[in-house]
């Protein structure tokens, strides 16, 4: 495995429609290879997940993982999961308010409005299907990362940029916030 460079944003790669993969793209040496360096790097950079744009590969590959990340304590676990050409279909038009950041936005975290329920239809790393249902902080960081594919950033789905904020500064001035906002849609949605 190789720790892969990540694109920070200003980079195009990251504002590209990613391309689709067909089933023999995707089992090829090079793909599989793609996969186990996105996990690698999201690990080492202790991300929530992690898109194969952020990694200067312009395909429908993203990686999720929350253990115990020191970068988001509020959060509840997520098993390692490989989405390709996900397609996401929210379940209802409620949102909740979700503090976000991005390995590829540097020391910047905002409050982003993201559905409360979503569904998830994709191949995992096999080409096998995927068809779940994600709710609560779960969904917010599966909205996230599929939203890189399409060329979007968090920032672009900021409606209040007061909520802007570097990471000391979170932590000194919002955590105590998110983390009540944070509590509450746990308990609602126990995710
Ligand atoms: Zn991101």
């Amino acid at each position: 495995m190789t720790l892969r460079k990540i694109a920070t944003i200003g980079n195009p790669v990251l504002r590209q429609l990613a391309r689709t993969l067909s089933q023999s793209e995707l089992s090829s040496p090079p793909m599989q290879t793609l996969i186990d360096d996105m996990i690698a790097t999201m690990h080492d950079a202790d991300g929530a997940g992690i898109a194969a744009p952020q990694v200067y590969e312009s395909v429908q590959i993203c990686v999720i993982e929350i253990a115990k990340n020191p970068r988001y304590p509020e959060r509840p676990s997520i098993p390692l999961t490989v989405l390709v050409n996900p397609v996401l279909t929210p379940q209802t038009d409620e949102t909740f308010e979700h503090a976000e950041g991005c390995l590829s936005v540097p020391n910047l975290r905002a409050i982003v409005p993201r559905f409360c329920e979503i569904r998830v239809q994709a191949w995992d790393h096999r080409g096998e299907n995927l068809d779940f249902i994600a709710k609560g902080l779960t969904a917010g960081v599966y909205q996230h990362e599929i939203d890189h594919l399409q060329g979007q950033l968090f920032l672009d789905r900021v409606q209040n940029t007061k909520t802007i904020t570097t990471w000391a500064d979170f932590d000194r001035f919002h955590r105590a916030a998110f983390a009540e906002t944070a509590k509450r849609i746990v308990q609602r949605f126990g995710q």
